[in-house]
Formats: structure tokens, C-alpha cells, sequence
């Protein structure tokens, strides 16, 4: 299989979900199906309170992606335009150097337990280290299925923290939750032992809950893009690369740009989590956790040149899942994790992590050669022109025209779409006479 189609942009929808259904094996019609129904509402309102309805984003395909040599069409959900054509522009430029290579830590999960009003934390530390058996095996009789499927508790860490005055410390339980994304897991286990806790650090349990910053279940990608393929009409692949480094410097040493080079990473990444039914809040929130770890916030994913070559690398986070959570519930999620064509969370994880560093890839490279408004307002004109009333094959026109006069904007598409209907409206009369 090839995730390689080109021409795909140009085909109609159609065409598009009968092209992916024969490319990743899904059955005829499933993507007709799942793709236009999503979750219904009778669904909805058992799943969150105070239903009035469902709400529909684009579900779209990211092609060209190529994770540890093995070729997948990546499901995006995204209302952004230019993040869908972008990822899949990079990801074409990746292949060129071999595809992503990636690599994920087992799924460890960290469950918190907050213990306060502890007298003696260094003796209560001993007495908790001293029963680390048992408390472990007490966690994991709070998760007999994840036991069941080789998961569980693993180990467990004691921290003091804040001043003896503080009265307080933190038992963390590192959690193995194989394919889950692991919350509930972590949390049944972090409230089942709980008590024990306190009994033996001779204090009080307050909050029992995982924590977000999954650092422990990281993944890390890198990808080799030989300089031609970074080339554009104006600039040789060397000088853009040599910019798509220093912008990189940039992000390093500037909290305020990296957050806009790690808000195009997660692009992508947030596209990949909500297509496949997953949690993008954890993950954003651990990803910025991440970026942070050094006291000063960071990019998540860093540039160098090499040689002929402008090698990426990405870290962070990334705590999904195949089974549990939103894809017991939504056929969309589940088809979008068909389509992946995943065996295990780890997999999935680093195609997220490939689509975050191909966006980023597609940004660095506009921002160092044409600049980020070209491509990006040639896509953004088509949703400026439906906001100004254009429907069907006007979408299009519209959109081109107000491109090449420069305005993309509500009120020039619409003076635009008032042009182009009095001329079909004299042309049908001209018909008619
Ligand atoms: P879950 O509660 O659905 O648990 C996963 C289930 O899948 C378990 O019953 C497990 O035994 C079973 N399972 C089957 N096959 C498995 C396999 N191969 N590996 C692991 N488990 C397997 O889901 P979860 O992953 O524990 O929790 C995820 C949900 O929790 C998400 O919906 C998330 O939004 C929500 N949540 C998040 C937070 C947070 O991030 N702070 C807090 C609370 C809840």
C-alpha cells in the first residue's frame, strides 16, 4: 500500500473515500457511512450532559506519511484550512529522505496521590517504600482487566515536596496501561490506594488523580529532508534550509515564538488525536507541560542542517488510545483507527508525532521562503468566500479572484460574488432571449 495518490486534492469526495477504503482494506461504503453520520444524537446525550445536538467538523486524509517504513493515510479532523494540504505537501518532502523514524516508551501513566498533614515525611517515605509490594499489588486489584491484558502497577515513586512546613508528599504509582489512553485506569488505581497511603504516612489522602505530564510515555521522531525538496520557485533548498534553522534558533531562544512553533506542531497533533476518538485536552496539556520542563518553555520539535540534508526531531508526550474512552461510542473515531491501520497505542502515537513534525516542517518552510499568508490565505479565501454567500462552483471563483486582487476578505468576496452573479444572471437572460 502507497500513501502516496497523487491528483487525490483534485478528485471528489466520492472518488477520495473509494480511493482510501481500497488503499487502507476498509470495506466499500464505510467511509460514506461512518464519515457522514459521526456520533447521532440519541448517543450524544448518554455520553456528555445537556445535549442539543452534535456538532461536525471536516474529516479529512493527510497523505504521503511514511512511519518506520511502513506507509499510512493519516485521519485528520480540523476546521483549520491549509493544515490538511500542508502536512501532506511536508510529508511528501520527508519521503524524499526515507520517511519518519520514531520511536515510543512503554505506556507508563503516573497515578498522584496527595498525602498532607504528614508529621515525619522521611520516616513516612520509609514505612511506604517498605510496603512497595504490597501497595503495588493493591493498585493493581483495583484494574483487573488491564492486569488481564499484561498491564498494571509497575512502581512507585515518593516525593517530598515544599518545605516541612508544608506538611505534605506525593506517592506516585507508575502505571502500565498498554493500549488504554489510561486515565480512569489510573484513577480507579490512584483512589484504591489511597487510604492504605495515609494509613502508613500517618496523614491525610486528599487528591488521587493521574497526572497529564506523560513524560514517561514519550515518543520521539526524527526525519531527514535533503535539501532539493525544501526548494521553491525563488530560493534553493540550502538557503531555505539554512532559514528553517535559524527560525528554529529562534524558537529555542524565545518563549513567544516557540509557542506559535509548537501551536503549529500541534496542528497536526490535535487533527490525528480527535480523529481517532481521543483525549486532545491530555494531550495538549501535557504537551505544554513538556515544552516547559526546563523552566523556560521550548519547541517541542528542533531543525539543523546536515550535510545536504535539514534533519528534524521532535519530543513530547503522547498518552493515546486504541481501546476505552470516546472510541467505545463514536463509529468515526473507530474507522479513523481502521484507516491507521495500528496494531497498538505506541503506533499511533508516533503517526501523531510525524503529522505534528511534518506541519511544523510545511510552517518553517513557508515562513522561511514565500511567508505564511500565500498558501495559507489561497486556502483560507474558499471559507471567506462561503462566509460571503458563495455556494457550488462560485466557491471556487470567488475564492481565486479574491486571491489575485489581494483582499481576502468577507467584503471583497462579496462584492466579487455580486460581479460574478449579475454576469451569470445577464448570461442566463442572453440564453433565454
Ligand atoms: P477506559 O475507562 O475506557 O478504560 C480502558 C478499558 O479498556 C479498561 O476497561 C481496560 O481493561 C480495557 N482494555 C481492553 N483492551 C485493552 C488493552 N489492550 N490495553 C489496555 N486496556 C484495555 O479508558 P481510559 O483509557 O482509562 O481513560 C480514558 C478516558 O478518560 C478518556 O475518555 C479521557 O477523556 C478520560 N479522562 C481524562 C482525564 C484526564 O486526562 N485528566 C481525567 C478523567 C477522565
Amino acid at each position: 500500500m502507497s500513501s502516496r495518490i497523487p491528483g487525490f486534492f483534485k478528485l471528489s469526495v466520492d472518488e477520495r473515500r473509494a480511493v482510501v477504503e481500497e488503499r487502507t482494506g476498509l470495506p466499500e461504503g464505510a467511509l460514506a457511512a461512518a464519515g457522514e453520520r459521526g456520533l447521532d444524537v440519541v448517543t450524544s446525550d448518554k455520553t456528555v450532559e445537556n445535549v442539543l445536538g452534535t456538532y461536525a467538523l471536516p474529516f479529512a486524509a493527510t497523505l504521503n506519511v511514511q512511519v518506520n517504513g511502513r506507509e499510512v493515510i493519516v485521519p485528520m479532523v480540523i476546521e483549520e484550512p491549509s493544515v490538511v494540504a500542508a502536512a501532506s505537501n511536508a510529508a511528501r518532502m520527508v519521503r524524499d529522505g526515507g520517511g519518519f523514524v520514531a520511536e515510543a516508551d512503554p505506556p507508563i501513566v503516573v497515578a498522584q496521590i496527595q498525602l498532607v498533614d504528614v508529621e515525619d515525611a522521611e520516616s513516612a517515605s520509609e514505612r511506604i517504600l517498605a510496603r512497595r509490594d504490597d501497595i503495588l499489588a493493591m493498585a493493581d486489584a483495583a484494574v483487573p482487566g488491564l492486569v488481564a491484558r499484561g498491564g498494571g502497577a509497575r512502581d512507585l515513586v515518593v516525593r517530598v515536596l515544599g518545605e516541612p512546613s508544608d506538611r505534605m508528599m506525593v506517592v506516585d504509582v507508575l502505571v502500565d496501561c498498554r493500549d488504554a489512553m489510561g486515565a480512569n485506569l489510573v484513577n480507579s488505581i490512584a483512589e484504591g490506594v489511597g487510604d492504605e497511603l495515609a494509613l502508613l504516612a500517618r496523614g491525610r489522602c486528599n487528591f488521587r488523580i493521574l497526572s497529564n505530564l506523560a513524560d514517561r510515555r514519550c515518543v520521539r521522531v526524527t526525519c531527514r529532508v535533503p535539501f532539493e525538496a525544501l526548494a521553491t520557485e525563488e530560493l534553493s533548498g540550502a538557503d531555505v534550509a539554512r532559514g528553517m534553522e535559524e527560525g528554529s534558533r529562534f524558537a529555542e531562544l524565545d518563549p513567544y515564538r516557540a509557542c506559535t512553533h509548537n501551536k503549529g506542531i500541534m496542528n497536526g497533533i490535535d487533527a490525528v488525536v480527535i480523529a481517532t476518538g481521543n483525549d486532545w485536552r491530555a494531550v495538549e496539556a501535557g504537551a505544554h507541560a513538556y515544552a516547559a520542563r526546563s523552566g523556560r518553555y521550548s519547541p517541542l520539535a528542533t531543525w539543523r542542517r546536515d550535510g545536504d540534508h535539514l534533519v528534524g526531531k521532535i519530543e513530547l508526550p503522547m498518552a493515546l488510545g486504541i481501546v476505552g474512552g470516546t472510541l467505545r461510542v463514536h463509529p468515526t473515531a473507530r474507522l479513523s483507527l481502521a484507516m491507521t491501520g495500528v496494531t497498538n497505542a505506541a503506533e499511533l502515537g508516533m503517526i501523531a508525532a510525524s503529522v505534528g513534525l511534518a506541519a511544523n516542517l510545511a510552517a518553517l518552510r513557508a515562513l522561511a521562503s514565500d511567508g505564511i499568508q500565500r498558501g495559507h490565505m489561497g486556502l483560507h479565501a474558499r471559507s471567506v468566500a462561503i462566509a460571503a454567500g458563495a455556494t457550488g462552483d462560485l466557491v471556487e471563483r470567488v475564492a481565486a479572484r479574491i486571491c489575485e486582487l489581494g483582499d481576502v476578505t468577507v467584503d471583497s468576496a462579496r462584492a466579487v460574488l455580486a460581479e460574478e452573479q449579475a454576469r451569470s444572471d445577464k448570461d442566463t437572460i442572453a440564453v433565454a432571449e
